[in-house]
């Protein structure tokens, strides 16, 4: 267990929407748009008639499990951002830089199983540091340099206090809400009891808490969070959910 300090409380706030982004990407908007199913290896859908069948028939291959997930806060979580930008607003691909173990940590969570996705408060786009189309080219990035395995992008342009009138205001996807996940829960069939959140911020705890999820806070000695677990880093905390046993 990493010693714990008092939270952070100087991050800006930011919020989400769901906007549809080309690939995995996706944006808080005024109301979630449901995202086709990815997991791989899913046969193609078969129209079965019950007209077809003379009687009742069990099931010749058992129901999908839901699966297991890490929802990953991206700002100074899986990415540096405020020794980058100041401000904590980065909008620009090019200062894209990973923490620290962040390749690897992400490469054996996804080993063990777990879908990874990221739930990022995006309120520059409120506050007019970026657009949307930044935050897309900043996410494409990030995945570009973990190898494409985050499987999807959610995040919440919007805030009560920014100054672009149609993202400014309170938003269900906005973290400490639980919208990201929860909507994510629903697109992808995950099993939230069973999934993670790791973040560097108490209102990641909180969304990931909300959703029925687990948690991981990463930062420095002495954090101080409603966590399960307290980790200095990324690598740290995909260590800590690796060995901690499954909830049935
Ligand atoms: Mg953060």
């Amino acid at each position: 267990m990493y010693p714990r300090q008092a939270p952070e409380t100087s991050e800006p706030a930011t919020s989400s929407s769901i906007l549809a982004h080309p690939g995995p990407y996706r944006a808080a908007c005024p109301e979630p748009i449901p995202a086709p199913d990815r997991r791989p290896g899913l046969p193609p859908a078969t129209l079965i008639s019950a007209m077809a069948l003379p009687h009742p028939s069990p099931p010749t291959t058992p129901p999908s499990s839901p699966r297991r997930a890490v929802f990953l806060d991206r700002d100074d979580t899986l990415i540096h951002c405020r020794s980058v930008t100041p401000d904590g607003d980065l909008g620009d691909p090019e200062l894209v830089r990973l923490t620290d173990g962040a390749a690897e940590a992400c490469a054996a969570l996804t080993k063990a199983g777990y879908a990874l996705i990221v739930v990022s408060n995006q309120g520059g786009v409120a506050r007019g540091r970026y657009t949307e189309r930044e935050v897309g080219a900043v996410n494409a990035r990030v995945n570009e340099l973990l190898g494409g395995v985050i499987e999807r992008f959610y995040y919440c342009p919007f805030h009560p206090r920014g100054i672009v009138p149609a993202y400014t205001r309170e938003h269900p996807w906005r973290k400490p809400a639980p919208g990201m996940p929860l909507a994510a829960a629903q697109a992808m069939d995950l099993d939230l009891a069973r999934s993670w959140m790791i973040g560097d911020a108490e209102r990641d705890i909180e969304a990931g808490h909300g959703a029925g999820c687990r948690a991981v806070r990463i930062g420095g000695a002495g954090v101080e969070s409603s966590a399960e677990c307290v980790a200095p880093d990324l690598a740290h905390a995909a260590r800590i959910i690796l060995r901690e046993p499954d909830r049935s």
